[in-house]
């Protein structure tokens, strides 16, 4: 139920919380699609196969999952993780929870909007005691994204309060989990009252419901100065996925203003704005830092402009100074396998000569024991060969759960070029 088709979207609250103007400025924008997004869609579906089927993710290794126009298989990884999950959701249900998956939660009434316009869909809500917990998945492993005051995970759970308290349990407390299988296998928690969340919902989210609502009754001005100040507020959270990214004034003068120290009046001006190689000069600790906090924001916006010239030049509209060629010719592949496979047989190929036959990997091993295809007294003796290296150092913000890593400073006779040469 994918909520793009509510207006009031609960995965969509934090950036027009930050953001109101991008609920104009969004308007007939084309959707941002990626592998990695339809790689987060199949991952929650393979959840839900999981805890609904109560089948191991190992079990579904292989399988094609059609997902925002791509077809994601289910490799080893996506499985172990998910059965992380899976297990953990679990612990959370214990003996006496009760689960529910894929719920469409409505949190209109608290926000002020109508019904069919103000629902998002939660993962997982289990219903325990007096107590109602709400668990999403996010499975990208970019960022760590923490659940304290998470407008997101506060409306489901204002959506889970409408439709369980009262029938599914009277519940007097919230726990917010977001869990993110790919960066820790600790997710991260929030308890608190319904009082508390009602009251959030009641004041703070319908405050922003009724802003935006100020921003589109006055969207004929939005190409005003004024409109844009008092509208549009550029920061990585919410421009992140914004759709407007591309054509957003404020970004634009936003990046200007970090890369060129300066904002540009018109297309040519920005053009002709020179990088201001001074002020990086001294490249000392400090500097690098208050960079990195931009990176993100500009490697963003750098993108959806790529993506929006790409996107006008395919449509056949003119963008000055570019134009499409054809590309590099992808990798030879056989057309028709099987009439290969006999006339390399007629040409008397042997089996080794013809096909390239590969080990099975520890996860694809450890699913035949599942079946007694290899026993539990060979397991062990196969799970003692089992290797895994450490993953690559990584740079993350200070926020991020997992410790830091212990790194003495490099002396001048050892030059570190980048963290591959550490990995
Ligand atoms: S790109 Fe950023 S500043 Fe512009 S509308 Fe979107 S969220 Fe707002």
């Amino acid at each position: 139920m994918p909520e793009a088709h509510s207006k009031w979207s609960a995965s969509g609250f934090k950036k027009i919380m930050l953001c109101p103007g991008s609920k104009v400025l969004e308007v007939g924008q084309p959707d941002n699609t990626s592998i990695y997004a339809a790689e987060g869609t199949a991952a929650h579906e393979l959840l839900e196969m999981v805890l609904t089927n109560e089948v191991p993710a190992l079990g579904y290794v292989g399988r094609i999952i059609q997902a925002d126009g791509f077809d994601i298989e289910v490799t080893d990884e996506m499985a172990e993780y998910i059965q992380g999950v899976a297990d953990r959701v679990k612990d959370y249900q214990g003996d006496d929870g009760v689960l529910f998956v894929e719920q469409k939660l409505c949190y209109a009434d608290y926000i002020g909007v109508p019904r069919e316009e103000g629902w998002g869909t939660g993962d997982v809500v289990i219903a325990r005691g007096d107590e109602i917990i709400v668990i999403d998945l996010k499975y990208g492993k970019g960022q760590w994204v923490d659940v304290k005051e998470n407008p997101q995970l506060s409306l489901y759970g204002l959506g889970a309060l409408d439709k369980f308290n009262g029938i599914a349990g009277d519940f007097t407390r919230v726990r917010l989990v977001i869990d993110q299988p790919r960066i820790s296998e600790k997710p991260s928690e929030w308890d608190t009252t319904v009082e508390k969340l009602e009251a959030w919902g009641r004041s703070t989210a319908r405050s922003v419901v009724n802003t935006c609502r100020t921003a589109e009754g006055n969207a004929d001005l939005k190409g005003d100065a004024t409109w844009q100040e008092t509208f549009l507020r550029p920061g990585e959270d919410q421009c992140k996925f914004c759709k407007a990214k591309a054509k957003c004034p404020k970004l634009r003068d936003e990046v200007a203003a970090t890369v060129f120290e300066t904002t540009a009046a018109s297309p040519d001006e920005f053009a002709e704005a020179e990088l201001p190689y001074t002020s990086y000069a001294s490249q000392d600790a400090d500097w690098v830092a208050a960079c990195l906090n931009k990176v993100d924001l500009i490697e963003d916006w750098c993108k959806a402009i790529r993506a929006d010239a790409d996107r006008r030049l395919l449509n056949g509209e003119p963008v000055r100074g570019y134009k499409v060629v054809a590309g590099k010719k992808g990798h030879r592949s056989w057309g028709n396998a099987t009439e290969v496979e006999e006339l390399m047989k007629s040409m008397r190929l042997k089996t080794e000569e013809m096909y390239s036959l590969k080990l099975i990997t520890p996860t694809a091993a450890e699913k035949l024991t599942k079946d007694g295809t290899i026993g539990p007294r060979q397991w062990p003796k196969l799970k003692a060969l089992i290797t895994q290296a450490d993953g690559k150092p990584h740079v993350a913000p200070e926020s991020d759960p997992r410790p830091a890593l212990d790194l003495k400073p490099v002396t001048d006779d050892f030059v570190v070029e980048s963290l591959d040469d550490l990995a």
